[in-house]
């Protein structure tokens, strides 16, 4: 600041204006003949007139030789001027002078307010966040850390500046810190800035150990110059943690759907599969690739495809109207690359957003094609328990369980339709006798044979079954006693006209009785029986109609 800025009064014991120079009406604002009409009063800041009087009076009365201070002035638009103001005596006594010299400091003031106030902020933000912020040096020093330090690990700041740094981290992180270090010491020796960011691993008071995420950065002053490194340390660990586990559930995840059998995918809201694990080559043939390119009529049988549409349409409406989002639960098969298909249980569940928006669907597809194989036999098996239940096991037709309940049957639908229904009852000649000339296995023989014989002149919807013995019925629905008495007499020609290997001609005689409208089933049976003994008695090979 040159000289020539400097204010330059001469005051009376009273602190009127007797003399200023230009300088002094610069900085206050007013020309010369006004300033020298006033007194401190008017020009000094109100907060500061009380001192400013005090040592005028205090240098008049020879009480202070001299005296320099920073007190604020007015200007004259009213904006405080900071002065540092000496003040020496020219004479003393009532009559007094004194030299009053003003440096306008205004600027200087207004700087150091903003960087204390800069400072101060500084330090509350580092008092009160919960990253540490810290400073070090070259060397390893800390020059600073904010009190949080404390919060973070237990340690205060005392504790940790007085600590080696090498206790401060784990010995891996510790490696870490010392070639940042060395890192920064070349930097600076070049001049360039550099910065880090790190993960560490830093020692508690309580011998526990901290994750932290730490950044630093060199700091240079206006001439280039290294002045230290800055940065700030935050406490990571439940992030850490958190992506610890994720990383694990995800790995166990990755682990589950690459390594089973179960196929597990996803799929977005517009349906396209956007994941699906590399096992769907075990169930389907395809690669994750060629599956993930497939349309939904590729993946599944019309049937499944059906279903699982339903379920995807109605997912989409109900988690589009704030529903709560269905899971899908079922058996779809599932076309292969060979052109088989094969089933597979399949659970789907929805993944809602934070927004309660549909996000994908996450399914797991799993192999149930041996379990479908098992039920196939299961059922196989059933249906031929069933058939071996009403089937007559030397013959292979209906047993007599079977036939009485398809009587009943044929009964209720000749009375529901109108349609007549009759009955044949036959049963082979002298049969004792070819079972003691032949042996029981020819007889057997015979037996099975004389059904083929039967069997062929029967139509489809005729029923057919061993009463007993060697006693058979027939069971003849929409024909009446003309049309069964005509088939009864075809039949005692087709046993009759060849002869039964080895036994030779056998014979077989007949009963024939149409159903009477509303008789009941054991009189029927009954008549049917009696037209079979009338034939037997009329010499057997003969067939009586009702
Ligand atoms: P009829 O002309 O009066 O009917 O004389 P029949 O000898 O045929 O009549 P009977 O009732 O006296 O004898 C029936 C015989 O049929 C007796 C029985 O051993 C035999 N039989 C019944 N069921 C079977 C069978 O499943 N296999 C064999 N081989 N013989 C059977
Ligand atoms: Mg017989
Ligand atoms: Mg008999």
């Amino acid at each position: 600041m040159s000289h020539a800025a400097i204010g330059t009064a001469l005051l009376n014991a009273e602190g009127r204006f007797l003399e200023v120079n230009p300088a002094l009406c610069h900085m206050l604002g007013r020309d010369e003949a006004e300033l020298r009409g006033l007194s401190l009063q008017e020009v000094t800041h109100p907060d500061d007139l009380a001192e400013n009087l005090q040592r005028v009076a205090e240098i008049v009365s020879g009480e202070r030789e001299a005296f320099q201070r920073e007190l604020r002035y007015l200007h004259v638009d009213g904006q405080p001027i900071w002065g540092q103001v000496s003040m020496s005596c020219l004479r003393r006594g009532a009559d007094g002078l004194v030299i009053v010299q003003i440096v306008n400091n205004t600027e200087a003031v207004r700087q150091r307010q903003a960087l204390a106030d800069h400072d101060h902020h500084y330090r509350l933000l580092a008092d009160n966040v919960l990253d540490v912020v810290w400073s070090i040096d070259l060397e390893g020093r800390f020059t600073f850390l904010s009190p949080s330090v404390q919060r973070l690990r237990g340690f205060t700041p005392d504790e940790v500046m007085a600590m080696p740094l090498e206790a401060n981290f784990t010995p891996e992180s510790f490696r870490f810190v010392v070639a940042g270090l060395e890192q920064a010491r070349r930097a600076a020796q070049e001049g360039r800035p550099v910065s880090f960011e790190a993960e560490l691993e830093e020692i508690c008071k309580d011998g526990t150990t901290v994750r932290t995420e730490v950044r630093a950065t060199s700091l240079f002053d206006e001439q280039g110059r290294f002045v230290e490194i800055v940065g700030t340390t935050r406490n990571i660990s439940a992030q850490h943690r958190l992506r610890e586990e994720l990383r694990i559930s995800e790995e166990r995840y990755r682990l589950l759907a690459e390594n089973a059998r179960d196929v597990i995918w996803t799929m977005d809201p517009d349906g396209t599969i956007s994941y699906v694990s590399p096992s769907i080559e075990l169930l389907r043939g395809f690669t994750p690739e060629e599956a993930m390119a497939q349309p939904l009529e590729q993946m599944h049988p019309p049937e499944s495809q059906e279903r699982f549409r339903r379920f995807f349409r109605e997912l989409l409406d109900d988690t589009a109207k704030g529903r709560p989002a269905p899971s899908f639960r079922g058996e779809l098969d599932y076309l292969c690359r060979d052109g088989t298909t094969i089933w597979a249980e399949v659970i789907a569940l929805p993944v809602i957003d934070a927004q309660g928006r549909f996000e994908k669907l996450l399914g797991i597809s799993r192999d149930i094609s041996e379990r479908k194989d098992f039920e196939q036999q299961l059922l196989k098996a059933n249906q031929q328990l069933e058939q071996l239940a009403i089937t007559d096991w030397l013959t292979g037709l209906w047993n007599r369980g079977h036939l009485e309940s398809q009587i009943q049957q044929a009964i209720a639908r000749s009375e529901r339709y109108g349609e007549p229904l009759s009955l044949i009852l036959c049963d082979l000649d002298h049969f004792k006798t070819i079972n003691d000339r032949f042996g029981h296995v020819s007889g057997d023989e015979v037996l099975r044979e004389f059904c083929r014989r039967i069997r062929m002149q029967l139509r489809r919807s005729d029923g057919f079954g061993r009463w007993g013995g060697e006693e058979f019925l027939i069971l003849l629905p929409c024909s009446d006693a003309t049309a069964a008495g005509a088939l009864a007499r075809k039949l005692q020609k087709a046993i009759s006209a060849t002869p039964f290997d080895p036994v030779g001609t056998v014979t077989c005689s007949f009963g024939v009785a149409e159903r009477r409208s509303g008789e009941p089933e054991d009189e029927w049976l009954l008549r049917v029986d009696n037209q079979l003994d009338a034939a037997k008695t009329r010499g057997r090979n003969s067939v009586v109609v009702a």
